[in-house]
């Protein structure tokens, strides 16, 4: 197999140099390797003709036996479209075609029999297909049993290259090539009964049966998981045993000081456990990679804290960096505020920090006398030189890349300890994968007291009695949220009915003061909206989702999200987050259209009836696959997935993880002969990601 990654498909029978960089540049597909590992995402089924009479659902694409009796073009412009009559003589369908329609005329006549295969839709009481594949009959019964069905994009059916193509070429590699040769190490092929790669790779595009095609994927999907966690767990077990860290031996004055004089309350069980796993890891010699995990609100800031004062009891400077301005202010301000009766020296550098206090904060650093540095980005930047950095803290993970990490740890001669804190909950197995080479403590527990924040759906006609209701929330001395979808800030129409809606609010709420932030807006006109809501001086706060993560007002109780419908469950979630903060009870209101998609309505309903992050996450990941958990996600695994899936594949991503584990501890360094072509398959794979490859 490895031999086909230096195979380029122009020279694949049929392919040509002209489609070869069509598929290069369109579905990354470069050598035969990449070929045979574009797998189908369905399969025609050639023994199961559908009748038209029978058509009932929308759910699958079917395969249907007839002819054309007719075509006519539709619409006009842009929106020009071929609609043929397609009969099968138990009834009729339409078959419509938006682009390439004068290679259709050309090629597909009436009167003569095809098999067409696709999704069926219903429009009023008809039923349609759009864009189908089309054999003629006597080609269809030459092919029996199963035939994948090929992930194209837009572009390359306008160039006539269909998913029967592919299969064809795929074909033609197939059957050029008398056997691949197996690349997973043969202790794991037994212990786990898997289907050999050669029989895998063939079931997967040319199916005997059902049952061998689950197997095949199976042990493909397996292949692919099991390659990330060997590699996720070679690189946490090398960190460990080369890399030098810092050793905590200490708990000293400050941390001491603060936990017995400075607590504004008792730390949560869970807050205490994570704190001794922190102490434990920062004592071991090595460099600690640790990701705190804990849901919004359950208490983060102080265990980040209190690691920092452990670094700084034993001699070193510390850092801790949010993803915005925004939030790192308000960690400063927090974080000074804590830990002025213990004389620590607190800084806030961010990009506008002015050149005199940045020149002071240099000075500092440098000297040795600057104990906590909270920032930006800005603190990545070079001109930013510690003495002796040993811990630094990123807030919010999933806004900083792999990379910047990397950096993070050039800041000293042994790289600081490092600590991740998230509030994305995303279920075990995908942390496991994502995260792989991350140790991770949960956070699993919200301070006592709080009350789960009661979210309502409320459709636009009932606008006024949502309104009332913010009304006597204000009346009692408490602060309102009002979010807007601006999923894009540069559309001026979105920017618009954001705008609107201020104005709005301030009509209807004359006797407040209403704050307004969103993303065009300059840095410090932001900061200085977001301090007048956090001050208490503005009651209500029109925003866009630039206030999801971190802030902290426990004075507000309501929070109206508009568009609800907009939003993904996770990102709501979020959202919910900013209220429920303080003792007092807090409502979220989901405003959105009374007609929903069906899964749309699941989402929000969802929403109502649960308030557990972990929960939102699994259901998230169910309901659209892992999308932006995943998109983001992606950049913390080695390579790209071409069958497995995060979010469904967990039972996989656990035995997985397993079976790595095993294959290290018998032969650490994979050279055990019978593991070579593992060895190289892994490096092969993985060599295609330069910026990973950078950091470990
Ligand atoms: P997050 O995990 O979302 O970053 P924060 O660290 O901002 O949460 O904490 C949320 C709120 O809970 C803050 O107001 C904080 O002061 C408060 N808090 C944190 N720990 C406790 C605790 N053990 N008991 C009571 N309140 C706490
Ligand atoms: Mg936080």
């Amino acid at each position: 197999m490895n031999s086909l990654r230096h195979k380029e498909i122009q020279y694949v029978k049929g392919i040509g140099p002209k489609r070869a960089e069509l598929l290069t540049k369109q579905l990354e597909i470069r050598t035969a390797y990449d070929l045979l590992h574009h797998f189908p995402t369905s399969y025609v089924d050639r023994t199961t003709i559908y009748r038209i009479r029978d058509i009932a659902s929308e759910e699958a694409a079917i395969q249907l036996y007839g002819k054309f009796v007719g075509f006519s073009i539709a619409g006009e412009g842009a929106k020009t479209r071929l609609v043929g009559v397609f009969t099968d003589g138990t009834g009729s369908i339409e078959v419509v075609w938006f682009n390439a329609i004068k290679h259709i005329r050309q090629t597909i006549h009436e009167g003569e029999e095809y098999i067409i295969f696709g999704k069926p839709s219903l429009y009023g009481s008809r039923w349609s297909m759009s864009h189908p594949e089309i054999d003629t009959a006597q080609k269809a019964f030459e092919d029996q049993g199963m035939r994948g069905v090929y992930p194209l994009t837009e572009t390359l059916r306008n160039r006539y290259i269909t998913s029967r193509n592919i299969h064809e070429w795929v074909c033609t590699l197939l059957d050029s090539q008398q056997f691949f040769k197996e690349t997973l190490p043969p202790m794991v092929m037994e212990r786990y009964k898997l289907m050999p790669l050669d029989t895998a790779i063939r079931e997967v595009h040319r199916p005997t049966s059902q049952a061998s095609l689950q197997l095949a994927r199976e042990r493909l999907k397996f292949e692919e998981l099991f390659m990330i966690q060997v590699d996720m767990l070679m690189r946490s077990r090398r960190r460990k045993g080369e890399s030098q860290g810092f050793r905590f031996t200490r708990v000293g004055n400050f941390f001491n000081r603060f936990y017995n004089e400075c607590l504004p309350f008792p730390l949560t069980d869970a807050q205490k456990r994570v704190v001794k796993e922190i102490r434990a890891d920062v004592n071991t010699g090595h460099q600690m990679n640790r990701l705190v995990q804990g849901d919004v609100g359950s208490g983060k800031t102080l265990v980040a804290l209190m690691a920092l004062l452990l670094a700084i009891d034993n001699g070193y400077q510390t850092c801790l960096m949010a993803p915005t301005e925004i939030l790192a202010t308000q960690h400063f301000e927090t974080i000074s505020q804590m830990v002025a009766p213990i004389g620590i020296n607190v800084k806030l550098l961010t990009g506008s920090t002015r050149a005199k206090a940045r020149k002071e904060i240099h000075e500092q650093l440098a000297d040795g006398s600057l104990h906590i540095l909270i920032g930006t980005h800005a603190v990545l930047e070079d001109p930013v030189k510690f003495a002796n950095l040993g811990l630094a803290v990123i807030d919010e993970q999933h806004r900083f890349g792999v990379a910047q990490r990397a950096r993070l740890w050039a800041k000293n001669t042994t790289p600081p300890h490092v600590l991740v804190m998230t509030a994305t909950p995303i279920p075990r197995t995908l942390a496991m994968t994502v995260y792989g080479d991350l140790d991770v403590s949960v956070i699993d527990q919200l301070p006592p007291g709080r009350k789960p924040v009661t979210t309502l759906l409320r459709y636009d006609e009932q606008r006024q009695q949502v309104l009332h209701g913010i009304g006597q929330q204000l009346r009692e001395g408490r602060q309102a949220y009002i979010v807007y979808p601006l999923i894009d800030e540069n559309d001026k129409l979105e920017l618009r009915s954001l705008t609107e809606g201020y104005e709005d609010i301030c009509e209807t709420f004359r006797s407040y003061r209403v704050a307004f932030v969103h993303g065009r807006q300059k840095p410090a006109e932001k900061d200085h909206q977001m301090q007048l809501f956090a001050s208490g001086q503005a009651q209500i706060l029109v925003a866009t989702t630039v206030i999801e993560v971190g802030v902290n007002v426990p004075n507000a109780t309501t929070m109206v999200i508009e568009n609800a419908e907009r939003f993904g469950l996770s990102q709501l979630h979020q959202l919910r987050g900013r209220v429920g903060r303080g003792a007092d009870r807090s409502f979220c209101i989901l405003m959105s259209k009374r007609k929903l998609a069906k899964e749309t309505r699941e989402r929000l309903e969802l929403m109502t009836q649960t308030t557990d992050g972990f929960v939102i996450a699994e259901a998230d990941m169910k309901m659209r696959g892992p999308g932006d958990i995943e998109g983001t996600m992606q950049s913390g695994i080695p390579f790209e997935l071409h069958i497995a899936n995060l979010a469904s594949d967990g039972p996989i991503i656990q035995i997985a993880r397993t079976a790595a584990e095993e294959l290290l501890n018998l032969d650490p360094l994979l050279c055990r002969p019978e593991n070579m072509a593992f060895a190289s398959a892994l490096r092969q794979s993985i060599k295609r990601s330069a910026d990973w490859s950078k950091i470990s």
